[in-house]
C-alpha cells in the first residue's frame, strides 16, 4: 500500500517584488535578531527574513519576529497628540507645538509647587539607545527630576543590582559563543524556547554538535525543562538554598577553584562559614530537591572543564532576586568559571534593549554606567553637557516600583510614561488603578494610542514605531546593533528622538545643552564618552558603517581594535570593576518572606510567558496570527488538582488572591504540580490583579512569582462574555 500523494503538492509561497531589503534589529526580546525588511517599487514593507550574515540568528527569527514587519499598519496607532483637561472626559486632538507647551508647562507647574521631585518619569527598555540618551539628558540634565526610572526595573533590576555587587559593575560577562565551548550549563527560571527562542536555538545546535549536560531548575516542566538531561523542580523562591547547598557540598569535597578565588575574589571565608549551615539533608526539605540530587549537579558542576549558568525572571522577579543573581555569580566564582570560554554568568535580559537602557539611559545614575554618588562622575557628564554639576542630585532618586507608591502618598503628582503599560504590567493592579486616578497629570507616549494606561492620561503623544526610526539596541551579550529606517513615522506620530529634543527646548538648560537632531549625532556623543582607561562599556571604535557591516559589534570595542569584532567576555583577565580590581563573594542566607499557599489560599500563583505574545500585548496582540495562536488568557492547573476541584478541560474558573480576582480558562497539564497554577502575564486585567509584588531589597525589582489564590467555579457563559469583552479591548 502506498501512504501519501501520488502526485505530491509542496506548498508554494509566492515570491514577493522585494526592491530592497533594510537592516533592522527585532525590537522584541533581547536576542537581538538582525531583520531584512523588504520594501517594493512603491516604498511599501512586503516582507521580512532573518538576517544570515548576522551571528546571532543566522538567518532564523521567530514567530513575533517574521510577523513584525506588520507593526507599521497595525490597529490602533496613534495618528495625532490628544490631550484633555480630565481622564475621565473626551480627547481632543491637537498639534505637536501645543501639546509639548502644555506638557512642558503642567511639569514647570507642578515643580514649581510641589518640588522637582514631584514629577516623574518611566521609560521602558523598547526606546533605541540613542533616544534612552537623549531621554536621560532631558530628565537628568534639564527637567532634573531625581524621580526617574525604566520599566526594567520590573524584569532586569535584579540582574544590574547582582553583578554590580559581585563584580563592581554591570554588564553581563558571557556570550552566545559560550555555548559551543561549555561542559555545563545550568538554567535558572528561564524558560528559553518561549522566552527567547533563537537563543535556545544555539543552545539547541551547540547541544547536537557535542552533547553537555543541561540542568534546568524551575518549578514548572517548561519546555527547557523537556530538553534537559536534569530537571529540578524547587520550591518556588528557594533558589538561594539550592546553591547554598551545592556550594556547601563543592567546597566540603574541596573541588572549588582555590586557585582562582586565592587570586581574584574577597569574601571565601564568610561565604564557606554561611554555606556550612546549608547541608543537602536539611536544604532538601526547604528547596524540594532531594540530598543526592543536590550533590550530583553540584559535583557535575564543579568538575566540568567549563560551566556556565544563565537565568531569566524565575530568579529576578523574587523578592530576593538580587541575592539569587550574586548566588548564582558566588556559584561560578568559586569553581573560576568567570571570563573563560564556555565558563560564565549570563543574564538572559527581558526586553530588546533593556541593555541599552542600563548603559545610556541615567535611569540609575549618569550615561556610561557613571553613577551619581561619584563627583568626578557628576562634574564629567555636566561639563560634557556644559551645565552646573549642583543640578544633578547626588544620589539616586526612587525606582519604579516605589514611584507609584509615592503616587499613592501624594509625593507624585504627575507622570511621564514613556512606552510602558503600568495598567496591565504592575502587580497588585486594584491599587495601581487608584495611583493612575489620582494623578494630577499624566502624559502618555506610545505608538498604540489604545494602550490600556492612556485611559487615565491628561496628554497622549503618538511615537513612531521602532523601525520608522534609527538607531541602536544592545543584546543579552552585549552586541549594539542597527536598526535603519525603513519607513516615514505612520500619520503625525514622531520618532521618540524628536519628541524628547522638543521637549528639551522649553526648559531653560535645553537651550544650553546641545542635541543632535540625527539618531547618529547622539550616538557619536555616547562614543565620546565611552572613552577611558579600564572602562569595560567602550564603544568608541563603532560607527553605523562599521556595526552594520559586522551585523552587530560587542563591548568593549576600544579605539584601536582592529577588524569588526568586539570583545567577546568580560573579566578575561579576573579583574573586575570593584575597587581593589577584585570580585565579591557575598554570602546569601536565606529570607523566607513570600506570601505562600494556605488553607484559604492553597494554590501557588506563578506567572510567564508564551512564544507568540511580547510583555503587555501592546503590539502582539496586534498582530493577526500572534493573537490567533494565543488569543486568551488561560492557566495551567494539574489533572489531579482540577479533578479533586470538579474542573474541566477549557472551562472558565474564577482565581482569588488577597488583592483581587481573575477569570481564566483551565488547561490540564502535568507541566505543573498539583498545588501551582501557571498564567501567561500578558493578558490585560488577568494575573497581575492577583499578584503581591514584594520588593527586593536591592533591586527593588517585585516577586511576579510568588503569591497564593485559590480557584473558584464561574457561571461559563458569564465568563464566557467577560473574555469576549476583554478580548475586544
Ligand atoms: Fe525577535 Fe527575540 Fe524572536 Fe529573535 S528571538 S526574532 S529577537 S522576538
Amino acid at each position: 500500500m502506498i501512504f501519501g500523494r501520488r502526485k505530491p503538492k509542496p506548498i508554494v509561497i509566492p515570491t514577493k517584488p522585494v526592491k530592497e531589503w533594510k537592516l533592522a534589529t527585532c525590537n522584541y526580546c533581547s536576542t537581538g535578531c538582525s531583520i531584512e525588511i523588504g520594501v517594493d517599487e512603491s516604498g511599501r514593507v512586503i516582507t521580512s527574513r532573518g538576517d544570515a550574515k548576522a551571528d546571532v540568528n543566522r538567518g532564523k527569527l521567530c514567530i513575533k519576529g517574521i510577523l513584525e514587519h506588520e507593526l507599521f499598519n497595525s490597529p490602533g496607532r496613534g495618528s495625532q497628540p490628544l490631550v484633555r483637561t480630565r481622564f475621565q472626559d473626551e480627547f481632543q486632538p491637537t498639534d505637536w507645538d501645543s501639546a509639548l507647551d502644555l506638557c512642558a508647562g503642567k511639569i514647570k507647574e507642578i515643580q514649581q509647587k510641589h518640588g522637582r521631585d514631584a514629577f516623574a518619569v518611566v521609560s521602558t527598555g523598547q526606546l533605541l539607545t540613542e533616544e534612552f540618551y537623549t531621554l536621560g539628558k532631558l530628565v537628568r540634565g534639564c527637567i532634573g527630576t531625581n524621580n526617574y526610572d525604566g520599566n526594567t526595573t520590573l524584569c532586569m533590576a535584579s540582574a544590574v543590582s547582582g553583578y554590580k555587587r559581585s563584580f563592581g559593575s554591570d554588564g553581563p560577562p558571557g556570550c552566545y559563543e559560550d555555548f559551543e565551548h561549555t561542559q555545563c550549563l545550568m538554567a535558572f527560571g528561564s524558560n528559553l524556547p518561549e522566552q527567547h527562542p533563537i537563543i535556545y536555538w544555539r543552545l539547541k545546535e551547540a547541544r547536537e554538535k557535542r552533547h553537555f549536560p543541561l540542568i534546568v531548575v524551575d518549578p514548572r516542566v517548561t519546555m527547557l525543562a523537556q530538553f534537559a538531561d536534569i530537571h529540578l523542580p524547587i520550591t518556588p523562591g528557594t533558589d538561594c538554598v539550592l546553591i547554598n547547598a551545592m556550594l556547601h557540598v563543592i567546597i566540603s569535597e574541596g573541588l572549588q577553584d582555590q586557585a582562582y578565588i586565592d587570586a581574584h575574589c574577597n569574601g571565601f571565608e564568610e561565604l564557606r562559614a554561611l554555606v556550612a549551615d546549608y547541608n543537602p539533608i536539611q536544604a532538601q526539605h526547604i528547596c524540594g530537591i532531594d540530598e543526592d540530587l543536590i550533590r550530583h549537579v553540584a559535583r557535575l558542576y564543579a568538575r566540568a572543564g567549563a560551566a556556565m549558568s544563565i537565568w531569566t525572571m524565575g530568579i529576578n522577579q523574587s523578592t530576593h532576586g538580587s541575592d539569587g543573581v550574586a548566588n548564582i555569580n558566588n556559584l561560578n566564582l568559586v569553581t573560576g568559571n568567570i571570563g573563560k570560554p564556555g565558563g560564565t554568568s549570563l543574564s538572559i535580559t527581558g526586553q530588546c534593549n533593556a541593555m541599552g537602557t542600563r548603559e545610556w539611559s541615567s535611569c540609575s545614575g549618569l550615561p556610561g554606567y557613571r553613577l551619581l554618588e561619584r563627583p568626578e562622575h557628576r562634574e564629567e557628564i555636566a561639563k560634557f553637557w556644559g551645565i552646573d554639576p549642583e543640578f544633578f542630585p547626588q544620589k539616586r532618586g526612587l525606582t519604579q516600583t516605589d514611584i507609584f507608591p509615592a503616587i499613592e502618598s501624594g509625593e507624585i503628582r504627575g507622570l511621564w510614561l514613556v512606552a510602558t503599560n503600568p495598567m496591565t504590567s504592575m502587580p497588585n493592579l486594584g491599587r495601581i488603578r487608584k495611583m493612575m486616578e489620582k494623578l494630577d497629570f499624566l502624559i502618555v507616549q506610545d505608538v498604540y494610542e489604545d494602550v490600556e494606561t492612556n485611559k487615565y492620561s491628561h496628554v497622549y503623544l503618538p511615537a513612531a514605531v521602532w523601525a520608522e526610526k534609527e538607531g541602536c539596541h544592545t543584546n543579552t551579550e552585549r552586541r549594539v546593533n542597527l536598526t535603519r529606517n525603513v519607513l516615514k513615522p505612520y500619520a503625525d506620530s514622531k520618532p521618540d528622538l524628536w519628541i524628547f529634543n522638543q521637549m528639551a527646548k522649553r526648559f531653560d538648560n535645553g537651550r544650553v545643552i546641545h542635541f543632535p537632531e540625527t539618531a547618529e549625532g547622539a550616538f557619536n556623543e555616547m562614543r565620546e564618552l565611552s572613552k577611558g582607561e579600564g572602562r569595560t562599556l567602550d564603544i568608541s571604535a563603532m560607527t553605523y558603517d562599521k556595526i552594520e557591516a559586522a551585523r552587530g559589534i560587542q563591548w568593549p570595542f576600544r579605539e584601536g581594535m582592529d577588524g569588526l569584532r568586539g570583545e567577546p567576555r568580560l573579566y578575561t583577565d579576573g579583574r573586575f570593576q570593584t575597587a581593589d580590581g577584585r570580585a565579591n563573594l557575598i554570602p546569601v542566607r536565606f529570607r523566607d518572606n513570600n506570601e505562600k499557599p494556605d488553607g484559604d489560599y492553597p494554590f501557588w500563583c506563578n506567572s510567564g510567558r508564551v512564544v507568540e505574545h511580547f510583555h503587555t500585548r501592546t503590539r502582539t496582540g496586534k498582530i493577526g496570527n500572534c493573537n490567533k495562536f494565543s488569543p486568551t488568557p488561560y492557566m495551567e492547573i494539574n489533572p489531579d488538582a482540577a479533578e479533586e476541584l470538579g474542573i474541566e478541560h477549557m472551562s472558565y474558573v474564577r482565581l482569588v488572591s488577597r488583592r483581587g480576582d481573575a477569570v481564566v480558562l483551565a488547561q490540564l497539564t502535568h507541566r505543573v504540580p498539583r498545588n501551582m497554577v501557571f498564567i501567561p502575564f500578558h493578558f490585560y486585567d488577568c494575573v497581575n490583579r492577583l499578584t503581591l509584588g514584594l520588593l527586593d531589597p536591592y533591586s527593588r525589582q517585585p516577586a511576579f512569582k510568588q503569591c497564593a489564590v485559590r480557584i473558584e467555579k464561574v457561571d461559563q457563559l458569564e465568563a464566557a462574555r467577560l473574555n469576549r469583552e476583554r478580548r475586544a479591548f
